[in-house]
């Protein structure tokens, strides 16, 4: 009896449901990986560079841990297709997978579903709770997430597994394409990595970025929140790619400690989304609060232009913005200040943030990314009020009094004296020239008044209530 276990997002072979419960219910296994042809296609799916670039070097690193267990088979095209010449090949008698929530693996998934006549059965390996398994009092999904993360951490979470012990086939494998073949050139991509830990991916960096959290994770609670102190775990582009499972980034460790009972919240979080956006896939299109679809959001600009950049002129967007294009990361405090600066200083659709998020981020993630916009747009189910707006240079203020995440990201603004980092165009004519760094020249002056565009986008909000 044979059992093809589909590999997906999960780029690893610990702790991995579906290899483990196929070893158990199968005499042979047959570990799968489709590069699916769909996305790379270039049909609006296929991914920037730098989450390629992280996932390609997984997949890399999974071909060579799998040559231990009798390989992993490579095979390109589309999954429903790939998958139904292999069951014939094999004669397998069911497909194994580990679930995904996102539309877009629902849609892939129902397609093999009604291509193969076979048993294919997932498993909940993502997340630790998933699509209706914590409902409201009236049995329904949560919007709010402060009563859904009660009854989360109510309920015990599961332990990681060992790895499956399990006997394979010999199949014939088509190997691993090139990344020009992908449509890729990754020219100059060694030296951008070389010195960038989120860059190469892998299960070993994943763990090593964990092993190094555990030095931290006690005061998350403490400095999480400031950019340049850099205190979170870095784990979100493993997560996406699962080279780390969600149970080995919980059970870090064992202590009832804030700081990691904080960092178990955004665990959290990262559930919650998934149980949304399972139980509403629309909402990546439509605003949850359904009102807002009705915004007369601006047209993309000259402001945008600049915003892309890094040149607004407002230091903690820029430096956000230039921390993601180095990076393909950006720290999650940023992430908020950017994304309310897009959405009630720019006052620009919220799908047009989203698509540039989702070109540059290694760890674009479609339910976390939603739910993330959502909140900061005030069109979630659970956000911030419409008429809370960030103030940036608040924000950076707070968040980064000496400037020292700017000055990573903007070597412009290296020299100017910390009490003028937030709003360089306060300096004195003879200060700039001083410190060789003239406002409109070397860096730019903020490209909007923010009063005014806060009084402007509460009328936004209010003209369709
Ligand atoms: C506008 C916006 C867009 C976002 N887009 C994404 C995205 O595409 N992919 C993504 O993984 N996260 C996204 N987030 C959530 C968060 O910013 C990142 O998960 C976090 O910055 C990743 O860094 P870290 O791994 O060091 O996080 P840590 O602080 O170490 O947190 C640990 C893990 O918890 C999860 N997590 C943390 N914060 C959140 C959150 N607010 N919502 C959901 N999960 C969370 C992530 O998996 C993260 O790796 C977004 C947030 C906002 C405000």
């Amino acid at each position: 009896m044979v059992c093809i276990v589909w590999l997906r997002r999960e780029l690893r072979l610990n702790d991995n449901t579906a290899l483990v419960e196929a070893a158990e219910d199968f005499d042979k296994v047959l570990p799968l990986y489709i590069i699916d042809s769909d996305i790379f296609n270039d049909n609006g799916l296929k991914p920037g560079f730098d989450r390629v670039f992280f996932w390609y070097n997984s997949l890399k690193n999974l071909i060579q841990r799998f040559r231990d267990w009798g390989g992993l088979v490579i095979r390109v095209g589309k999954p429903e297709v790939v998958l139904n010449n292999l069951v014939g090949e094999v004669d397998a008698q069911a497909i194994y997978f580990n679930s995904d929530y996102t539309p877009y693996s629902r849609k892939r998934d129902q397609k093999v579903l009604n291509f193969i006549d076979i048993e294919f059965k997932g498993f909940k390996d993502l997340v630790f709770h998933e699509k209706k398994e914590i409902l409201t009092g009236s049995n329904t999904p949560y919007k709010v997430f402060s009563y859904y993360e009660k009854k989360w951490n109510d309920l015990e979470k599961k332990k990681p597994t060992s790895i499956a012990d399990f006997n394979t086939l010999d199949v014939s494998d088509e190997g691993l394409p090139s990344l020009k073949e992908l449509g890729y050139d990754e020219k100059g991509y060694d030296e951008k990595g070389s010195d960038n830990p989120l860059f190469r991916g892998g299960r070993s960096r994943g763990l090593s970025l964990l092993d190094s959290f555990k030095e931290r994770v006690g005061s998350y609670h403490e400095f999480r929140d400031y950019p340049g102190m850099e205190w979170t775990s870095l784990l979100s582009p493993h997560l996406k790619f699962g080279t780390i499972s969600i149970r080995e980034a919980y059970w870090i460790d064992d202590d009832d400690s804030k700081g990691l009972n904080a960092w178990r919240r955004q665990l959290c979080w990262r559930d919650f989304y998934f149980q949304q956006l399972w139980n509403w896939p629309e909402m990546y299109k439509t605003p949850l609060k359904k009102k807002y679809t009705e915004i007369d959001w601006r047209d993309v600009n000259q402001e945008w232009d600049a915003f892309k950049k890094g040149e607004t002129g407002f230091p903690l967007i820029d430096a956000g913005v230039r921390q993601l294009l180095e990076t393909g990361w950006m720290h999650n405090r940023v992430r908020m200040a950017v994304a309310s600066f897009v959405a009630k200083d720019l006052h620009l659709d919220w799908r047009v943030l989203d698509s540039f998020f989702k070109k540059h981020f290694i760890d674009f993630e479609r339910a976390s990314m939603t739910g993330g916009i959502h909140w900061c747009y005030s069109i979630g189910g659970d956000s911030q009020p419409y008429f809370r707006v960030f103030n940036p240079t608040k924000q950076a203020k707070k968040y980064d009094p000496e400037g020292s995440y700017i000055k990573s990201y903007i070597p412009e603004l290296q020299m100017v004296p910390n009490e003028y980092i937030h709003k360089p165009d306060e300096m004195s004519e003879e200060l700039q020239r001083d410190i060789g760094c003239i406002v409109g020249e070397d860096y730019p002056k903020p490209v909007l008044k923010h009063k005014e565009r806060r009084k402007k986008a509460i009328e936004l909000y209010e003209s369709v209530k």
